[in-house]
């Protein structure tokens, strides 16, 4: 994915930053502990699609 476009994409929930894991293909936002699917390098920022992270996924 293209990392200059990271930096304009924010969580649709909190508009906070989102960490972007390569390989799970995913945006993680740690503070609403969800994880929103990137579908062929496309972040697909909705809430519904997102799914919630478990504990441990969402330390460091
Ligand atoms: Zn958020």
């Amino acid at each position: 994915m293209d990392h200059r476009l990271l930096e304009i994409i924010a969580c649709p929930v909190c508009n906070g930053k989102l960490n972007y894991i390569q390989d799970k293909q995913e945006l993680i936002c740690k503070i609403d502990n969800l994880a929103f699917p990137v579908r062929d390098g496309i972040p697909v920022l909705l809430e519904n699609e997102a799914r919630v992270l478990a504990a441990e996924e969402s330390r460091p």
